[in-house]
């Protein structure tokens, strides 16, 4: 069976194979299927040649065997095929072989007819005829006939033989040859072979490279169609998009277009912005003028009205209080009538112990008292906050702002000063009207480049001796801890020690500090009783306003204080051990509002020596009382007939104070004239907590 080529063998073999079996079989005499055959068969080959030689008594051959063998080799089988006959014994030199004979040199081999024998037979259909049993002689005869063909056949088989020695010894050479050229081309076949195997392998390798490859052709395949698809969306989108940018550029051509006119517009703007924040800049220039202008002003009305006011302020008859008899306290109208603002103040006592010289008791004595403003008692807290508030923008200004509320116990300070029970606004007192005012306006302040904050403190000086009414915690309702101190040497601001200073930047802040000096003030109560009332009460709000633009500062107190009772111990009462208490009580209070009385005179009188050590409050206070700085006095009155002795004691004070004012520095303003102080470029001014500085000049009035 013939081995399955592989494509490459099969164009090797063409060439290659071809060419040596080609090659064998030129130099070969034998037919090639002879040459498959092996040297040992080559022998065997050539026997059926012998054998048919031998065998030729049974047939007739016009050629000599031998030669038909040999020169039958380059012939096709076909030719040469002779059908083999079985293989017999050779036979015997017998009648049989005379006819090969006889073909082959009839000449010699037939014998003569030797005399005296019987001429053979004729032939009989072919055959010879038997001699009959008594002719020896000529049966001897048939016999040396036969003997000399026998021998003389011999002679050629020997020849023969010898050929075929020869024959078979080239024949050996041959298949020596054939065998080594067989063993090399079995070498060149394995060679081949290997090389077939090698070729196949590869072929293998290369089958499976190109499997391979054609699947990742084939991926590839796939992935070119995507892109393809990929290539033909992008396409779609280019297009969408290119049209989109035509739309696009034509839009910014547009817009192009447009912005040139904006920017023309935009620099003509701009031109315009410049001018006006020129104008804006000068204009801020002219307000913040017109600001120092208006608080220079401010304080020249303020100073005009007086740096020391008193106003009057009757509280209203109280529930389950005797009505006062009609005329007992009366508010004359002012030079333009009833539409002025009431500042007088008329007080009806009757005498009992005046009479006249008939005996009848005389008329009630009047007594007739002016002050600044006098709040009949139907006025409400607003309305005396709106005469105050322009103290507080003073404050605001820089100037030191002192507001108290004196008169006796009952008579309405911690009404005017805090407000009224139950948290009504409308009943709300100066403190939190102030506060929120001073925010308001810290806040309008604000657009103007002024930064405000405020710090807020509450103490009670009672008997001497000060404690803080924002004390918290284990410090509640202690007292004589706080000492008033130097904030440092040599400076003039004032700190109390163990108070606390709590900035306040909102209403609600305050109103929670008023209610924690509220519960303070009810601690100390049940410790004393109605110490409250027998206690000054100041609260002080240090303002610090900066303007940073401009370098500017400006810093005061604002300090609201609820005086204590000043009412006089009733020289009638028994004297027991309350009522020494009592007595110490209205001594001190009496010593340290006769120092207050003291202090404002001898501020007035522009004395050298001003007594503020003399009292708490005085020392406390030292900083907003004098020089540029406000003081406004509220005397309250009670409108009951049976506090008539209290209420015209309170009146004088009153009444003496504003006597003070009268004669303060603003009171000879008129007289003395106008002094002009302008400050250098860089130098500053302290005017008691108001500070001023840089390119600043300052008129104002003084003294
Ligand atoms: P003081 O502090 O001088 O001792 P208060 O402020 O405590 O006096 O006032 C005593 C009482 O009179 C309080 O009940 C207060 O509510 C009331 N009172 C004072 N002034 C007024 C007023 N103007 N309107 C209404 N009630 C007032
Ligand atoms: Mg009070």
């Amino acid at each position: 069976m013939e081995p399955q080529r592989s494509p490459l063998l099969e164009v090797k073999g063409n060439v290659e194979l071809k060419r040596p079996l080609a090659k064998a079989a030129s130099r070969l005499p034998l037919s090639g299927r002879r040459l498959k055959r092996g040297p040992d068969q080559m022998e065997e080959a050539l026997e059926p040649e012998k054998k048919r030689t031998r065998g030729l008594g049974t047939r007739v051959s016009t050629t000599h065997p031998r030669a038909a063998a040999l020169s039958s080799a380059p012939q096709t089988q076909g030719q040469t095929t002779v059908p083999k006959a079985p293989r017999k014994p050779a036979p015997r030199c017998s009648t049989a072989v005379a006819p090969v004979l006889k073909t082959q040199k009839p000449g010699p081999v037939v014998p003569a007819q030797k005399p005296g024998t019987t001429a053979a037979p004729p032939m009989v259909g072919g055959k010879k005829p038997k001699r009959p049993a008594w002719d020896l002689k000529g049966q001897l005869c048939d016999l040396n006939a036969e003997l000399k063909c026998c021998r003389e056949k011999k002679q050629v088989l020997d020849q023969e033989n010898q050929q075929l020695r020869d024959q078979l010894q080239e024949a050996q050479q041959q298949a020596l040859a054939l065998g080594a050229e067989r063993r090399s081309l079995e070498e060149e076949l394995t060679r081949v072979r290997a090389q077939a195997e090698q070729g196949q392998r590869e072929l293998g390798n290369l089958s499976a490279r190109v499997l391979e490859l054609e699947e990742r052709l084939g991926t590839q395949e796939g992935l070119v169609q995507e892109l393809q698809k990929e290539q033909l969306r992008l396409q779609e989108e280019r297009t969408g998009l290119a049209a989109r940018l035509g739309e696009q550029e034509r839009r910014l051509q547009t817009s192009e277009a447009s912005l040139s006119d904006s920017q023309e517009e935009v620099a003509s703007l701009r031109q315009e912005a410049a001018a006006r924040e020129a104008v804006l800049a000068e204009r801020e220039d002219r307000l913040h003028g017109l600001e120092m202008e208006r608080r220079r002003l401010h304080n020249q009305l303020q100073e005009l009205k007086g740096n020391i006011r008193v106003f009057c302020r009757v509280r209203p008859v109280l529930p389950g209080e005797s009505t006062p008899s009609p005329g007992f306290l009366q508010f004359p109208s002012g030079p333009c009538g009833p539409s002025d603002p009431p500042t007088r103040l008329s007080l009806s006592r009757s005498d009992e112990r005046r009479g006249t010289l008939s005996g009848a008791p005389a008329g009630p004595t009047r007594h007739d008292f002016s002050f600044d403003r006098v709040f009949p008692p139907g006025s409400g807290q607003d309305e005396v906050f709106e005469e105050i508030s322009m103290l507080v923008q003073s404050a605001l200004d820089g100037y030191p702002v002192c507001i108290f509320a004196y008169g006796q116990t009952g008579s309405g300070k911690t009404f005017t000063m805090e407000g009224g029970p139950g948290g009504d606004p409308q009943m709300e007192g100066l403190i939190p009207r102030a506060l929120r005012h001073l925010f308001s306006v810290a806040q309008e302040l604000s657009g103007q480049g002024w930064t405000y904050s405020f710090v807020a403190s509450y103490v009670e000086i009672y008997n001497e001796t000060v404690r803080d009414l924002l004390a918290t915690g284990t410090r509640k309702g202690q007292g004589g801890e706080c000492e008033i101190r130097r904030a440092g040497p040599g400076s003039e601001e004032l700190t109390v020690t163990n108070a606390r200073y709590v900035p306040v930047s909102c209403e609600r802040e305050v109103e929670a500090l008023l209610h924690l000096a509220r519960q303070n003030r009810a601690v100390a109560r049940t410790a004393q009783n109605e110490r409250s009332s027998r206690s000054h009460s100041v609260f002080q709000l240090q303002i610090s306003g900066e303007h940073a633009g401009r370098g500017l500062q400006c810093a005061a107190p604002l300090s609201l204080v609820d005086l204590a009772g000043s009412e006089r111990l009733d020289p009638g009462l028994a004297l027991g051990p309350g009522e020494r208490e009592r007595l110490r009580e209205t001594q001190a209070i009496n010593s340290s509002l006769s120092t207050l009385g003291l202090v404002m005179m001898a501020l007035s009188n522009k004395e050298s020596h001003v007594p503020y050590r003399n009292s708490k409050l005085t020392y406390l206070l030292q900083n907003s009382l004098g020089g540029s700085a406000k003081m406004l006095m509220f005397v309250n009155i009670s409108p009951l007939e049976e506090n008539v002795s209290e209420s015209l004691n309170s009146l004088r004070f009153a009444s003496k104070v504003r006597s003070l004012a009268a004669r303060s520095p603003s009171g000879f303003l008129l007289t003395v004239g106008i002094c002009t102080l302008v400050l250098g470029a860089s130098g500053t001014c302290i005017l008691k907590g108001c500070i001023f500085a840089r390119h600043l000049t300052i008129d104002f009035w003084g003294d």
